[in-house]
């Protein structure tokens, strides 16, 4: 199976570095193992705090093939979503269809999902695997009862509870008690329905980011 940053890096038009005395050729990937014919220095794709080798081929070795040191250059892989699939294709994605995307059921084995949740702050390609979600905390698969949860959470929102209420264990009542009263079975289920996110917080922030309402 082709690993998702190379799935990424085929769909995004097969990036290479200008030719460059620097280029090292060949070698082995210090990231993924591969032996192309050409590779780029470590140094030019992340930087010197970068400490996220865990994972890595061989991290003494001082290069990178292309496909890796893309996934890592490449600025809008950390600001915005994107989905990956085998095909291969690479989608950016809008608030809206993120949250299409985690609505639907499970992810699919042949697609990957990042999410950037603090954007710009850390490298998610190299971390994503196929069938899952890779956020800044952690890469965790998605089920269809996640998608009845984000849609339990959808709900809530609606209703006019925000984030820092979503995650306490009962609903705030300065907002419930603006509900009308034959809402408040519906909302103690909905809200019951988190809970078995409240303990996982890879998959309640991801929830609460996936339904934040999008600024104007
Ligand atoms: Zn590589």
């Amino acid at each position: 199976v082709t690993a998702v940053v190379h799935a990424a890096w085929t769909a995004a038009g097969s990036w290479a570095p200008d030719p460059d005395p620097t280029l090292l050729r060949p070698g082995t990937c210090a990231r993924c193992g591969e032996q192309p014919a050409e590779l780029a220095r470590v140094t030019a794709a992340i930087s010197k705090l970068f400490t996220a080798f865990d994972g890595w081929h061989d991290p003494t070795r001082p290069g990178l093939c292309h496909p890796c040191a893309w996934a890592y250059r490449d600025p809008t892989l950390r600001r915005h979503a994107h989905l990956v699939t085998t095909t291969p294709n690479l989608v950016q994605l809008t608030a809206a269809s993120l949250a299409d995307e985690l609505s639907a059921g499970p992810i699919a084995s042949d697609t990957a999902l990042i999410v950037p949740l603090r954007p710009g702050r850390k490298h998610l390609l190299p971390e994503a695997r196929w069938g899952a979600v890779t956020t800044d905390s952690a890469t965790i698969p998605w089920t269809s009862a996640d998608s009845t949860r984000l849609a339990a959470m959808t709900r809530l929102r609606d209703d006019g509870f925000g984030t820092r209420m979503l995650r306490q264990p009962a609903p705030a009542w300065q907002v419930l008690h603006t509900r009308p009263t034959e809402h408040w079975s519906r909302i103690l289920a909905d809200w019951a329905q988190l809970d078995a996110w409240r303990h996982r917080p890879p998959w309640l922030d991801l929830g609460l980011h996936a339904t934040t309402p999008s600024r104007p």
